[in-house]
């Protein structure tokens, strides 16, 4: 199903090396907005340090956003030191499509991670990619994402269960 994720984390940083590696995933394309910063356009110190250690390990990490604002995108991709693809019109395939040849990695070596179904995983199972979805940075949100929201929770407690 299109809207499932192959996998769920609370946190980004939970995406570890060893899992990465058992998945066979070489290259992150991340979402930027409420994944890799908050509304206020504030990163957490832990997902810079977490950025830094993958790049150490080899992992290929590039940012692809919904989002036009330059200097936003701008900020954000140096703190981390990637490249980005903006206005990548997620779910359509278009931009993650682009990101992955700047990556030049095939789609099954590549993992979506975003913190909506509606754009990041339903965008990157389109491509044939694997995808992980996780927690909003801030659960206040805009209007118009608000109301996926209450889906996007009920999704997340299913792949828990499956889990357990
Ligand atoms: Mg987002």
């Amino acid at each position: 199903m299109l809207i499932y994720p192959n996998e769920y984390f609370d946190k980004i940083d939970e995406i570890t090396i060893e899992f990465l590696q058992k998945n066979k995933i070489k290259a992150l394309i991340l979402d930027m907005d409420n994944t890799l910063i908050t509304i206020n356009e504030q990163m957490p110190q832990n997902i810079e340090g977490w950025a830094k250690e993958l790049k150490g390990q080899g992992v290929k990490l590039i940012i692809v956003s919904n989002s036009n604002k330059k200097s936003k995108l701008d900020n954000t991709a140096s703190k981390i030191g990637v490249r980005y693809v903006k206005f990548a019109k997620k779910p359509l395939k278009c931009g993650l499509k682009k990101a992955m040849k700047i990556l030049g990695e095939k789609p099954e070596n590549i993992a979506v991670v975003g913190d909506q179904i509606f754009t990041d995983i339903i965008g990157g199972n389109r491509c044939k990619m694997k995808t992980i979805l996780i927690d909003s940075l801030e659960k206040k949100d805009f209007w118009y994402t608000a109301w996926k929201r209450p889906i996007e929770d009920n999704i997340k407690r299913k792949i828990a269960k499956e889990k357990e």
